[in-house]
């Protein structure tokens, strides 16, 4: 089923928690929820279960306006951080609760609940209550429940924090799996960026309850519409310098030194040259330039790590510290000055007054 989310607002006396989110969500995807502590995705996600009606804007599940919607009209199914399972049934059971409260023949809600413990692959657990399963084994029934009246969206909320860092990527590779072997329309919250890069056809991340981006993963790496958006994805996070733009809109003043770089594309909106500006480059897109006659940023080097393939090096630029992963094959040593060039097309420019993005 399609989602949209069109202006929705919600405003708790006088904390507006969700403002102005414009979202369209396509029939059969998953989509994470992303974003810091308090910027809205609970909020959200209860907006879409019927939990809240939102103060202002508009709800559709497919073609039908939904905001006034009751949760159990909404054929919708959720799966909260602490599974909320009932104790004192067993497996079969708790799958088969929603059906019963339907009125679905005994013998239909067991065959169904049967085929949903196939799904998820817990059929071998189904006498067992839910204190004698494990925590991933516990997640797998609260799925199955979820999914056994054949729901048209799917809510996750935060469903893996709960487990072992291991369980967490078993897990999430299950939810995929599951999801797209029913096919159904997920929205899934977290705060974990590697998770919703991981599991996500499309990211919507926020902060202060307004949408910041909306974008396939790799996009919202790739091309952050804003600062924000840049720094929140990476790991290590985004090198960011504070740099002046020349009158030709394409040499960058680095700070602390006269040193200037050459940009490989001309900035999409006029700043001007007093403008405060943060050049932003991740690590794994600079490489050690060792043509002096090239474009390159000089640093110093203060300490090379090695991690794993790579070799990690923290670096100095005046008052600036730098991270760069680069290859192993060319040796540095601390001490030493190098020079760092970026990668074709993959800097960043952020005007510092609202944060966009001016490549
Ligand atoms: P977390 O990751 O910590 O769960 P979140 O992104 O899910 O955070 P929300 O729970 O949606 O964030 O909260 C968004 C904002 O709205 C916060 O400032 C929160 O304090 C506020 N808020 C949420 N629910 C209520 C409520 N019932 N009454 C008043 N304020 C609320």
């Amino acid at each position: 089923m399609k989602i949209q989310l069109r202006d929705i607002t919600m405003r708790f006396d006088n904390v507006t928690a969700v403002d102005r989110l414009n979202v369209t969500i396509e029939e059969g995807t998953l989509v994470s929820l992303l974003g810091p502590s308090g910027c809205g995705k609970s909020t959200t996600l209860f907006m879409l279960a019927g939990l809240y009606q939102p103060t202002e804007g508009e709800l559709y599940f497919g073609e039908r306006l939904v905001n006034k919607v009751e949760p159990e009209n909404r054929e919708i199914g959720m799966v909260f951080q602490n599974y909320a399972l009932y104790p004192h049934l067993t497996v079969l059971k708790n799958i088969m609760f929603p059906l019963k409260m339907a009125k679905v023949p005994k013998k239909e809600a067991e065959e169904r609940a049967r085929e949903m413990a196939a799904l998820v692959q817990i059929d071998h657990l189904l006498d067992r209550k839910p204190s004698q399963l494990s925590g991933g084994q516990q997640q797998r029934v609260a799925i199955a429940r979820a999914l056994v009246k054949k729901p048209k969206l799917l809510l996750l909320d935060e469903p893996l924090s709960n487990l072992d860092a291991r369980l967490r990527l078993e897990m999430r590779e299950e939810i995929r799996r599951i999801q797209q072997e029913v096919g159904i329309t997920t929205i899934f919250v977290t705060h974990d960026q590697e998770e919703a890069m991981s599991i996500s056809d499309k990211v919507l991340l926020m902060k202060d309850g307004k949408g910041q981006q909306f974008s396939p993963p790799q996009d919202m790496y790739d091309y952050p519409e804003n600062q924000f958006v840049a720094q929140f994805m990476g790991n290590p996070p985004i090198n960011l310098l504070s740099v002046k733009l020349g009158n030709d809109l394409q040499t960058i003043v680095l700070p602390d030194t006269e040193d200037t770089y050459q940009l490989d594309s001309l900035v999409k909106s006029y700043v001007d040259s007093n403008s405060k500006l943060e050049l932003g480059v991740r690590p794994e897109d600079f490489y050690i330039e060792s043509d002096l006659a090239k474009a390159g940023i000089t640093v110093e080097v203060m300490m090379v790590e090695r991690i794993g393939r790579d070799n990690l090096l923290y670096a100095r630029l005046g008052q600036t510290n730098l991270r760069a992963i680069v290859s192993p094959d060319v040796k540095v040593n601390q001490g030493e000055r190098v020079k760092l060039a970026i990668r074709p097309g993959r800097t960043h420019l952020f005007d510092r007054s609202n944060g966009q993005n001016l490549l």
